[in-house]
């Protein structure tokens, strides 16, 4: 198949990818946009999991990893991007347009599943930065709800214009009737800048280490392996910081095949 409209043309898709189109665009803000593609009916993933995108360029496939952030039941796909300066593939990216061309793997993957999490009574979502796309899609996973009895996404930016998707969020996903309900009464959002005032100020591990957060989170004094379950996705830093903490109190990280306490991903590495 030859793609006509691409800006790079004359190459063939792959056999491990498929050529989706680009259904609408959302421009956060100079280094934040989300966009939603089609999505064959085969594809298949299971919330948190990522998958590689790409655009043509020089005659092949330019492809990164992104986190799915749609839900698993949403007719497209959609994904939260930043838009790195020369960045190979974001500064052509961020030009993307409603009816343009993107490359989609055929195989989401990925570590940052419920799947390897124990049973638990409350689950952490920590995020920061675009770390916040996986969460989206399991933020709005129905089977989050029975499964725990609330959901505590804190997501981290340096500037409040950073915090994409917060008017969903704040609203409990007002707009998504298949899980706006128990959102609205188990699901809570604590946005968290770093570089300017807000109502809640510093880094997650900060938060966590003088227990400042604990205050909006009834009931609850520090995290403990025996009833939460976390999930750690954003900057390397902070991933490192976390899992360390939380090995130190006593949780084991979780995979696929040996669920733990806590699952984590590099959603980008310094
Ligand atoms: C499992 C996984 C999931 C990912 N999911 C996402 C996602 O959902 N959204 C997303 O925007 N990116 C995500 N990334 C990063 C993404 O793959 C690309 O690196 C990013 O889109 C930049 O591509 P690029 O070609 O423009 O620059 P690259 O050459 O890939 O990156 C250049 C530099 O930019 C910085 N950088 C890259 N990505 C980010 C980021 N997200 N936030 C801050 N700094 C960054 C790093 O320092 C990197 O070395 C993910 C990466 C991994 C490994």
């Amino acid at each position: 198949m030859i793609h006509a409209n691409l800006p790079d043309c004359l190459i063939k898709t792959p056999p491990n990818l498929t050529l989706e189109t680009v259904y609408s665009v959302k421009h956060w803000n100079d280094n934040l946009f989300s966009f939603k593609i089609t999505r064959p009916a085969s594809f298949r993933f299971r919330s948190g999991e990522f998958v590689m995108i790409g655009i043509a360029s020089e005659g092949a496939p330019l492809l990164r990893p992104y986190s799915i952030a749609s839900p698993s039941y949403s007719d497209e796909l959609e994904f939260l991007s930043i838009y790195v300066p020369n960045g190979p593939l974001t500064s052509r990216l961020r030009a993307i347009a409603p009816g343009d061309k993107i490359f989609l793997g055929k195989k989401a993957t990925g570590t940052l599943v419920t799947d390897a999490l124990l049973e638990g009574e409350r689950l952490f979502l920590l995020s920061s930065g675009t770390g916040l796309a996986p969460f989206l899609s399991i933020a709005r996973d129905p089977d989050i709800y029975s499964r725990f009895n609330q959901i505590i996404l804190i997501h981290c930016v340096r500037q409040i214009k950073d915090l994409a998707f917060r008017q969903n969020l704040e609203s409990s996903f007002a707009d998504d009737y298949l899980v706006r309900d128990q959102a609205l009464l188990q699901l809570l959002y604590i946005p968290t800048v770093t570089r300017e005032k807000f109502k809640t100020n510093g880094r997650i591990t900060d938060l966590l280490n003088n227990k400042s957060i604990f205050f909006t989170i009834n009931g609850l004094n520090k995290l403990n392996y025996m009833t939460d379950r976390v999930m750690i996705c954003g900057g390397k830093q902070m991933i490192i910081d976390i899992s360390s903490t939380l090995t130190r109190d006593g949780f084991t990280e979780g995979s696929n095949s040996r669920p733990g306490h806590f699952v984590i991903e590099k959603a980008f590495i310094d």
